[in-house]
This record gives structure tokens, C-alpha cells and sequence, in this order.
């Protein structure tokens, strides 16, 4: 397996990650076989979340059994104060039952709102740096999905390292994530199928792994044949051929038209929905399997896409000119 240094962390890390999302969808026993495999595979870079419900407990049970000393683990929060921060964290080491996290994250940081919040006194920067302090984590990061934090986030040097959506559809971020690279921030990429709905996988996966700038790839994975499916591509890599990255990009350019990236131009909906929530969870729900999470996450979003008004003000807005209504009205129909 291809390894490298997480940014400066001094983190020694597998360019193919582990994606902790899709082990929601199977058993704690599953996922200790499932860890065994990514030890023998080489991969040991494990990334989950706070908010994947079990998925923080069953990589616990996994590590118990498999070994802590052969994973790099990072979790994250949705936390943006220090008090939220500490009673996640404390929640995420007693899932994951260890005593340090190597990467602790804050999640998803979608608005400069969020973020300010974040690096405020009395923040959740203040709570994780004393988190670090105490050595109950190494290293502090960062999640977004909005290009246009991104560069405030880089410039800050804040945070070790970032971890960005990237895939042949989502390039948005590139040019900052070579600068975060060539500042010495790990990059993380997430999403490398574009939610599931890039199909080539194997192309899509290798596309990214020839990215200089990119530290890890986390495919999630919750399958013995996904996890075999991606470590190759960090143990027999090989680039693209013109024949294969002609393909991959005509299948990116097919989506183009009707595929959310996520980059929140769109907003504010006059009614508030979060639209490119509402395309995330009907993603999860058709092509990750997860209907149960998906389901319950898109109720708790009030208003969601049942609650289009059909103004079009946010068409107007969004800069792949997709069909915001006619997408929500499909959202609305999946969680009828
Ligand atoms: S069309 Fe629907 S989603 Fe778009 S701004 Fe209007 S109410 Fe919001
Ligand atoms: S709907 Fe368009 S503007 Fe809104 S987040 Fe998606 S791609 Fe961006």
C-alpha cells in the first residue's frame, strides 16, 4: 500500500482511507472481519464520525480485537462551542474506546457564522487545543464542503489538516487544496464518487490517486469486495489510460446536469430549506443503502424539499444551472 505523511502531522498514512459512513448498515461482528482485511490490505487510515451513529462503537469493537497500534484513527464533530465540544469528544473516546484520537475534526463547517463561532473565545478551537493539551488528541482538522471557506480556512493555519469533497465531478476546490498542500496541511478527500454516483469507481478512485496534493482518499466501504476493490488502487496503482479518463470524464460530464456539488451558491432559500442537504440525503438514501439514517435525517431537516414554494430563486443562483425544483420535487417523492 502506498503511504504518506499526513501534511506535518507526522501521521503515516494509507492514500486509500477508510470511510466510516456505510458500516452503519451492518453489524459490529462484520465490522471486526472488516477491519482484520484492511490490516492485511495495508490500509490503516480510519475516518468516522460523531454523527454516523454506530459507526465510532463498532470501529471500538474492531480495534479491540484487531489491534489499535495498526490504525490511524480520526472522528469528528459537529460541535461549535467548547462546552458541545468536550461532551462529544468525550462520547466519540468511550465509543471508540481508546485514550488518544490522532485527528479530531470539526464537521462539516458549512457558513462563516459556523466557523467564527468555532475560533471564537470560549469556542470549540479553545476546547480542542486544551484537548490537546491534555493529550487526549494529536492533531486538530477541519471538514467543509464550502469553497468559499476554504481559503480563509487555509490561510488561518489553524488546523492541520482539511478535508474537502474532490472527485472528477467536484473540482471546485482544487486550487485550494494545492495551496493547503503546499502549506503543509494534510488533504483529505471525501466524496471520491460523488456520492455514489459516479459509477466508474475504480477510474474515479485512481483519477484522484494521481493527484499529487491529495494525502488520503476515505472510499466508505462496509464489504469485504469494497475493501479489496479500492486498496488496489493503492497497492497496484497504475494512471489512467487516455482510453479509460476519456470514459471517466464523459460519464462525469453525463451527471453534469443534474448533480448538486454542494457549493451552497444557492442560498439562502427563501423558506430556508438546505438544498444541497436535501440531494446529500436522497444519496444516501438511493445509492448508499442507508434509508433508515437518510430517512431520519431528512425529517429533522425543517423545512426539506417538501416545503419548496417553486419561487426559483435559488436557480437563478446556482452556477451548473441545475433544476433545483424538478431535483426537490424527487427529493420530496423518495421521502414520501
Ligand atoms: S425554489 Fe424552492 S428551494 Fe429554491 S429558493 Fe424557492 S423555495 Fe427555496
Ligand atoms: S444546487 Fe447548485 S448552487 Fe446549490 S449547492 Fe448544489 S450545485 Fe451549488
Amino acid at each position: 500500500m502506498k503511504m504518506t505523511e499526513l501534511g506535518k502531522t507526522g501521521l503515516k498514512i494509507s492514500r486509500i482511507g477508510f470511510g466510516g459512513i456505510p458500516i452503519q448498515r451492518i453489524t459490529a461482528e462484520e465490522t471486526v472481519e472488516l477491519f482484520k482485511l484492511l490490516k492485511d490490505l495495508g490500509i490503516n487510515f480510519i475516518d468516522t464520525a460523531r454523527g454516523y451513529t454506530v459507526s465510532e462503537e463498532y470501529i471500538g469493537k474492531a480495534l479491540e480485537v484487531v489491534g489499535r497500534k495498526n490504525f490511524i484513527i480520526a472522528t469528528k464533530s459537529m460541535a461549535r462551542t467548547g462546552d458541545k465540544l468536550r461532551e462529544e469528544f468525550n462520547i466519540s473516546k468511550k465509543n471508540l474506546n481508546i485514550d488518544c484520537v490522532d485527528l479530531y475534526q470539526f464537521h462539516n463547517v458549512k457558513t462563516l457564522e459556523e466557523y467564527e463561532t468555532i475560533t471564537s473565545e470560549g469556542g470549540a478551537y479553545e476546547e480542542a487545543l486544551k484537548l490537546k493539551e491534555e493529550g487526549l488528541i494529536s492533531h486538530i482538522g477541519i471538514t467543509s464542503h464550502n469553497k468559499d471557506l476554504l481559503d480563509r480556512i487555509i490561510e488561518s493555519k489553524l488546523f492541520e489538516t482539511i478535508q474537502f469533497p474532490y472527485n472528477p465531478m467536484e473540482r471546485q476546490g482544487e486550487e485550494s487544496l494545492k495551496k493547503a498542500h503546499a502549506n503543509g496541511m494534510g488533504v483529505i478527500t471525501m466524496k471520491p464518487l460523488a456520492g455514489g454516483a459516479i459509477k466508474n469507481k475504480n477510474y474515479s478512485l485512481r483519477f484522484i490517486f494521481e493527484q499529487d496534493f491529495v494525502s488520503a482518499i476515505i472510499p466508505g466501504m462496509a464489504s469485504k469486495e469494497e475493501a479489496i476493490e479500492n486498496a488496489q488502487v493503492g497497492n497496484n496503482f497504475t494512471p489512467l489510460s487516455d482510453e479509460e479518463r476519456k470514459v471517466l470524464m464523459d460519464e462525469a460530464k453525463e451527471l453534469g446536469d443534474h448533480f448538486c456539488r454542494r457549493c451552497g451558491y444557492c442560498a439562502p432559500c427563501t423558506v430556508g430549506i438546505d438544498i444541497p442537504t436535501n440531494f446529500l440525503m436522497e444519496g444516501y438514501y438511493k445509492r448508499y443503502n442507508l434509508q433508515e439514517w437518510a430517512t431520519s435525517r431528512y425529517n429533522q431537516m425543517n423545512p426539506n424539499a417538501k416545503d419548496c414554494i417553486e419561487c426559483g430563486v435559488c436557480k437563478e443562483r446556482c452556477p451548473y444551472d441545475l433544476k433545483i425544483r424538478d431535483m426537490l420535487k424527487e427529493v420530496a417523492k423518495t421521502f414520501e
